[in-house]
């Protein structure tokens, strides 16, 4: 079946600000989301919500691969504007409920002679997405656990970009959500291909690269990042090339 520009697997559309994925998943009329974007691309999903001919209270949920600002983004407006349930990491609830970021690995300094850097700056800074937006109140998951949500999505913990980095798992939609345990595109360097975030945005960068084991046994169609385009040669090859290209 033909599908539109923004479906990347059967009912899933992966909305983007240009940095940051977000993913509008459709199960027997209800609405879920996978991340949040940055604060402004609120209007990024009204607008993708109205198209698929759905109204954003039908948005049930929303479920945070973790707690970063360009993913936490308009979790609180969706909460209190469509009364969606949002559900985080438990590890990471502190961070999403106060919006006091976790301490980084590496400097950010670190990326000042690569111009990824400076575009995926300004790209966040318009978005708003410079700071967490606290979201008042959150249901935690841990690893395992099988989420009451449409689409029952499995959690991954695979921890290492923060304490609670999981990855969501749609097993009927042989589909497999990564958030930031395994990106397609390096925010900071510019580098395209499966790998773990920058060290400038992670809390321990060894423990991400381990943590991509959790993954690999897992049979799936499509695998969607929250940085960069769909991958579909399968989730163990991804894994090894993450591995391969190592810290960044
Ligand atoms: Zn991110």
């Amino acid at each position: 079946m033909a599908r539109n520009g923004t479906e990347v697997a059967e009912g899933v559309h992966r909305l983007t600000n240009g940095v940051s994925n977000f993913y509008l998943i459709e199960e027997n009329g209800k609405l879920v989301l996978v991340d949040a974007g940055a604060p402004k691309d609120w209007a990024r999903l009204t607008r993708a919500v109205t198209a698929l001919g759905r109204r954003v209270a039908d948005l049930d949920a929303v479920i945070l691969t973790h707690a970063h600002s360009d993913h936490t983004g308009f979790a609180e407006q969706a909460r209190t504007t469509a009364e969606a349930q949002v559900w985080v990491p438990a590890p990471d609830s502190d961070m999403a409920t106060t919006g006091k970021a976790g301490p980084r690995e590496g400097k950010a300094t670190a990326y000042l002679l690569r111009p990824a850097f400076y575009r995926t700056l300004w790209i966040l800074t318009l978005g708003g997405a410079t700071k967490i937006i606290p979201v008042r109140e959150v249901s935690t998951f841990g690893d395992g656990e099988t989420l009451d949500v449409p689409g029952r999505p499995r959690a991954v913990h695979a921890p290492g970009h923060t304490p609670g980095s999981a990855a969501l798992f749609f097993e009927s939609r042989r589909t497999l959500l990564t958030g930031d345990a395994l990106v397609t595109h390096n925010p900071l360097t510019g580098r395209l291909g499966p790998q773990i975030m920058p060290s400038g945005l992670n809390s321990d960068s060894a423990q991400a690269l381990r943590s991509l084991d959790n993954l690999a046994g897992i049979t799936a169609d499509v695998l969607l990042a929250g940085h960069g385009e769909p991958w579909t040669d399968g989730v163990a090859a991804a894994v090894s090339r993450a591995k391969a290209a190592g810290t960044s």
